[in-house]
C-alpha cells in the first residue's frame, strides 16, 4: 500500500505507521496486510471523530509498531501497536487531560491512557488510545500513566 493512501478522509497509511526511529535506524515498519483493516477502523472510530469535534488537524504518532521497532523503543512486549489496535493521539492547543476525558465520555474504547501529562502542563504528554477489532468486546479501561506507575482513571 501506497504510503500516501489515505485510510480515511484526513489520514493517510504514511500517517499511521510513520516512525522516526524506523527512519533513523532503517527498520521497516511496514504492518502485514491483514492489519491495514485494524489502522483503517482506528482512523475511521477513533482519529476522524476527533479530528471532527476538534476541528483542528494533527498528526497521529505510533499506530503501528512492528516488533522489531518495539522492541528497539523498549514497548511493552504486549503493546496494543504492534497489532495495529492503538495510537497516540496529541493537538497543539488543546490540554491532553482534556483530550482523554472527551475520548472516554464520547468514543468507544478498548484502552485510553493519560501518558506523561504533568499537571499545569497542557501540552505534556499525550493520549494513548486503542480499539480491539470489532468481534472482539472491547474493556473501557481508563488509566493514567505517570512517573512509570499507572493510576486508575484520569487524573489531571
Ligand atoms: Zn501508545
Amino acid at each position: 500500500m501506497d504510503r500516501n493512501e489515505k485510510l480515511s478522509d484526513h489520514f493517510t497509511f504514511g500517517e499511521l505507521i510513520r516512525s522516526e526511529t524506523a527512519e533513523r535506524k532503517n527498520i521497516d515498519n511496514s504492518p502485514p496486510d491483514h492489519l491495514i483493516v485494524k489502522l483503517q477502523r482506528l482512523c475511521s472510530e477513533i482519529l476522524e471523530p476527533v479530528r471532527l469535534h476538534y476541528g483542528k488537524p494533527f498528526r497521529p504518532n505510533s499506530g503501528y509498531r512492528s516488533t522489531e521497532l518495539n522492541s528497539e523503543i523498549n514497548g511493552s512486549s504486549s503493546s496494543q501497536h504492534c497489532k495495529a489496535e492503538a495510537v497516540d493521539i496529541e493537538i497543539a492547543g488543546i490540554s491532553n487531560y482534556e483530550l482523554a476525558v472527551w475520548i472516554e465520555q464520547n468514543l468507544e474504547f478498548d484502552q485510553v491512557i493519560l501518558e506523561c501529562y504533568r499537571k499545569g502542563e497542557p501540552n505534556s504528554g499525550w493520549v494513548h488510545v486503542s480499539l480491539k477489532d470489532e468481534e472482539t468486546t472491547n474493556r473501557a479501561i481508563v488509566l493514567t500513566y505517570s512517573n512509570g506507575s499507572y493510576s486508575n482513571g484520569l487524573l489531571a
